[in-house]
């Protein structure tokens, strides 16, 4: 089967990582032999919703803001995916989110389809009480859209519990009754689930335990990681690979990173970030490095948890790692991972490496419905079933289809997604 040449033509995609994601999935289809109706299916979205956000700011104007909801495919149930709050998001980018979102749930065997939402905004310069209005507004605009059996949001770059919260309520308040499941990662209190906050990075750190015991690694003080973006994927992933006894040699966040080869002391880095508000800048016992200079640095294991498009053409040959864990949603380019590829570096793919977060706001999800909540430790041990599962499933198509990691991830989402929509039949 021969599928047609990719044209990027339309709004939705004009970003790099659109047309990154659809060459990845393009690419896969291929090796598979994917029946050439179901990926022109798959490489649109089913609905996008665009909305303006006006909120009144501290001094009193008005500011509107752009805001996002897209919708990739809904054939495995409920739409999943998190709400990001940066100065990049664009149309063209939530919808790629959202399109990893399908083939993450998928490969992972969760009853789910993927979504994205996002408001092109900075975070880090808004007050608490714009943030509120920012969130409720938004909530508000895409209120037709969400709802425990039709779409649950989650937390994403530049959102948190808090934001989940004030989505929670303002959809409550409309609807006129409580209604905890139109979110994920929430606080606790109101009906999050033990293990939200660390799912991701603990995730990640279980595939990274799963691919060291396939290429023979013992995860000692002898094995560096760097950890690009301390946020809430990175920080929880570099904490816990510190834990299990990993050096963790580099971290950074948006004001830049920091190297020391002999480890980075946690102890004085959690005293850091108390007094900094949060941020690495400043810390004095390790090199001050760029976010593209601590990529390059030595390591044995890269986690890179921020942005997409770090790893590309131009640096792929200067990564110096044994394995690549992406924390991050499309943290490499194609141009990119055939160079890695060629380099033998072992690479998880995000669409495998992150989805902790989406799996453990599936397990949030079903306690809500069942108004039944488990221990933290019943979380991740059913966390670690389902990642490495996930990961040994990926790495038996790889033998199989005597392909890639990533290729082979996209081939064992897109397998399952395929027969459920064969099933499911086109309709009118
Ligand atoms: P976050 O906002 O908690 O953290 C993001 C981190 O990246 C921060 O340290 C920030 O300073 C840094 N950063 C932002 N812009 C940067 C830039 N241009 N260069 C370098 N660093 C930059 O976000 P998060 O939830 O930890 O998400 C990080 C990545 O993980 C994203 O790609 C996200 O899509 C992905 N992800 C998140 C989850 C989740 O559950 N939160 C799940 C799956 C995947």
């Amino acid at each position: 089967m021969i599928l047609k040449e990719q044209k990027f033509t339309s709004e939705w995609e004009d970003s790099e990582l659109f047309k990154n994601t659809v060459t990845l999935f393009h690419n896969a289809a291929q090796k598979m032999n994917l029946d050439p109706n179901i990926a022109e299916r798959l490489k649109w979205p089913k609905r996008a919703l665009v909305v303006s956000v006006p909120i009144r700011l501290d001094d009193k104007s008005i500011k509107t803001f752009i805001g996002y909801r897209v919708q990739h495919n809904m054939t495995l149930g409920p739409a999943k995916g998190g709400v990001r709050y940066h100065p990049d998001v664009t149309l063209s980018e939530t919808t790629a989110l959202a399109m990893l979102m399908t083939f993450k749930c998928a490969v992972v065997g969760l009853p789910l389809g993927g979504a994205k939402g996002g408001i092109k905004c900075d975070p880090t310069t808004m007050s608490r009480n714009e943030l509120q209005k920012l969130t409720r507004r938004y909530t508000s605009e895409i209120l037709s859209l969400i709802g425990p059996t039709k779409d649950v949001p989650a937390p994403d770059i530049g959102t948190d519990e808090q934001t989940m919260a004030w989505m929670m309520d303002t959809y409550s308040q409309e609807i006129g009754f409580s209604v905890p499941d139109v979110v994920t990662g929430k606080p606790i209190e109101i009906g999050g689930s033990l293990g939200r906050t660390e799912a991701t990075g603990r995730g990640v750190v279980y595939t990274v335990i799963e691919a060291a015991k396939y290429l023979d690694i013992s995860l000692d003080e002898n094995i560096s990681v760097i950890v690009q973006g301390f946020g809430k994927v990175g920080a929880s992933a570099a904490r816990k690979l510190e834990k299990i006894g990993c050096r963790i040699v580099g971290l950074s966040d948006v004001t830049g990173g920091i190297y020391n080869p002999k480890g980075i002391d946690f102890e004085k880095l959690s005293a850091h970030l108390a007094s900094n508000g949060g941020t690495l800048k400043g810390y004095k016992e390790a090199e001050v490095v760029t976010n593209s200079e601590l990529l390059e640095q030595k390591c044995d294991i890269l986690v890179p948890s921020a942005v997409s498009k770090q790893i590309t053409e131009k640096n792929a040959d200067k990564i110096k790692c044994r394995i690549i864990a992406e924390g991050a949603n499309g943290p490499t380019t194609v141009e990119a991972d055939k160079i890695i590829n060629e380099r033998n570096i072992f690479v998880i793919p995000d669409i495998v490496a992150n989805a902790g977060g989406v799996t453990v706001s599936y397990f949030e999800w079903v306690q809500g419905i069942q108004k039944l909540f488990w221990t933290e430790k019943e979380v991740n041990n059913r966390l670690w079933n389902i990642m490495s599962e996930t990961f040994r499933r990926v790495l038996q198509t790889v033998q199989e289809e005597k392909t890639d990691m990533r290729t082979a991830a996209y081939i064992a989402g897109i397998r399952r997604l395929s027969k459920a929509m064969l099933w499911r039949g086109f309709w009118p």
